[in-house]
């Protein structure tokens, strides 16, 4: 049975005093999470030992970061290492962030020695993936975002590649307010499980998490996560809002 999961990613975004009373509220919460129900917290990185700290009286809330490079150390200043995360204890990576892609120039290529280096620590990437507006209004988005997962994770066996969790989110969606129907997330997380069924086998593409992440509220989130081929939600601005947050997760 694959893992549901919601992530948070807060981007750059609170003070210290923010994100310790986001982290106390959550820590706190009546969450419906289990070893099959995960919440993780993409955190800015000098929060990360913070949030280990706030979130260990539970197992299944965990810290993530929200990026790494793809080297194991040396001299990468403002850099994060894999190497880095693991000795903090940390297992989960957001990779390929629209964001990163879009004003930091990170490739499809790149990206894939990014999700080399974090497996080979055993920190599981949350992979992002996904189309800008104009790919969508040519009805390319299916074959755009397969390219995606071609160039940045084909490379990996199937043991790997079921150790990923794959972040769908369409850019026009990211941010915006404006959210993707549950029918056009699912039909393109269906088209992602096809895709990986193709390369790896059907039983490896069903138990892969698949999360959807594009203006994700406490409004929409049981209906999109209702989806069969949604497994949970990346969710930026809504998991700033502590009771939004609690909705979604318990969604
Ligand atoms: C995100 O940052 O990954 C995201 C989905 O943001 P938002 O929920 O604010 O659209």
């Amino acid at each position: 049975m694959r893992k549901q999961i919601v992530a948070a990613n807060w981007k750059m975004n609170g003070t210290l005093e923010q994100a310790n009373s986001l982290l106390d509220a959550f820590a706190a919460a009546p969450l419906t999470v289990n070893e099959n129900k995960i919440a993780v917290f993409a955190v800015p990185a000098p929060y990360l030992m913070l949030a280990k700290e706030k979130l260990s009286g539970n197992p299944y809330l965990q810290a993530a970061a929200q990026n790494c490079y793809s080297k194991k150390s040396g001299a990468y200043t403002g850099e994060i290492s894999v190497e880095i995360l693991r000795s903090i204890g940390i297992s989960y990576v957001v990779l390929g962030h629209s964001e990163r892609r879009e004003y930091f120039a990170e490739s499809n290529a790149f990206l894939a020695e990014k999700v080399n280096i974090a497996l080979a620590y055993n920190i599981t990437p949350i992979f992002c993936c996904g189309e800008p507006l104009a790919i969508r209004e040519a009805e390319t988005q299916n074959a755009y975002v397969a390219t995606q997962l071609e160039e940045s994770l084909f490379h990996l066996s199937a043991e790997e590649v079921a150790k990923i969790v794959i972040a769908y989110e369409p850019i026009w969606a990211i941010g915006t307010g404006k959210t993707a129907s549950s029918a056009q997330a699912q039909e393109m997380h269906a088209s992602i499980r096809e895709v990986l069924a193709a390369k790896y086998g059907a039983a490896v593409a069903a138990g892969i998490s698949i999360l959807y992440g594009g203006s994700v509220k406490a409004s929409n989130a049981v209906e999109i996560f209702g989806q069969p081929d949604v497994d949970g939600g990346l969710v930026g601005g809504a998991s700033l809002i502590v009771d939004e947050f609690i909705q979604i997760i318990n969604a």
